[in-house]
């Protein structure tokens, strides 16, 4: 279980203080699925960046499993990221050089407790999970948009988590591979129990989740 305590989030540049997030509380349970919802600028972003550790809150803490993520050395919370947390973002980040099922082997690479023919047979049951089987030799620009996406959520169960956390996945997709994208993140939910965290600013999709939560100017609301 993941919790956010009175979290606060500041930014700072030279004299102008940006107060992002304002005492946001929430607990997401295990094999949930919870939408993050609310008009751009309201801190969405901010607040999975934070419940996935990529930054540590200004005031108020991220609890991991009841472990406070900024209290954890750099090694450690990384290891547990690495564990716990799948990460996708709406600009699907793959590397254009390697084929689908090497992008979706790389975090495998970065963990070295398993050996090549596992890893490789891991990524070929993660992009079978994402329906992409018959694409795993295809670069990057031989996919479309929807499917970039699909290899980017494989290569994010590659380290088996227990949660996905997702920045606006749907954002850069038409309303039909949005719809697939999100029809594939809930499908993953129901039937893997991998719990499910997604950003979004369509509230029709927002509506397919367990339970909203809707921001609005660094707040819940
Ligand atoms: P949302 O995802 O709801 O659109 P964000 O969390 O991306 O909102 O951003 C909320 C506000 O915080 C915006 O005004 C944005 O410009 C600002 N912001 C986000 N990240 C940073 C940063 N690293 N430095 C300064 N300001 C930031």
């Amino acid at each position: 279980m993941i919790e956010a305590r009175n979290v606060s989030k500041t930014y700072t540049m030279g004299s102008v203080t940006l107060q992002v997030l304002k005492g946001v509380s929430l607990r997401i349970e295990t094999g949930s699925c919870m939408a993050i919802t609310g008009p751009s600028g309201a801190g969405k972003s901010t607040l999975l960046h934070l419940l996935a550790g990529l930054d540590t809150p200004t005031r108020g803490e991220i609890l991991w499993d009841g472990l406070n993520v900024a209290a954890l050395s750099d090694a450690k919370r990384a290891d547990f990221r690495r564990r716990t947390i799948g990460v996708v973002f709406q600009f699907y980040h793959l590397l254009p050089e390697l084929s689908a099922l090497e992008n979706v082997m790389l975090p495998g690479l970065v963990d070295g407790h398993r050996n090549g023919r596992d890893l490789r047979s891991a990524a070929t049951e993660c992009l079978g999970q994402v329906g992409l089987l018959a694409r795993a030799r295809h670069r990057p620009r031989e996919l479309s948009g929807g499917e970039q996406q699909r290899v980017a959520i494989a290569r994010a169960l590659i380290t088996r988590p227990k949660l996905l956390l997702c920045d606006e996945p749907t954002g850069n997709l038409d309303s039909t591979a949005g719809s697939e994208v999100m029809s594939l993140l809930l499908g993953l939910n129901r039937q893997s129990g991998v719990g499910v965290v997604l950003v979004t600013h369509q509230a029709k999709l927002a509506e397919l989740a367990d339970r909203i939560i809707a921001l609005q100017d660094g707040k819940v609301v």
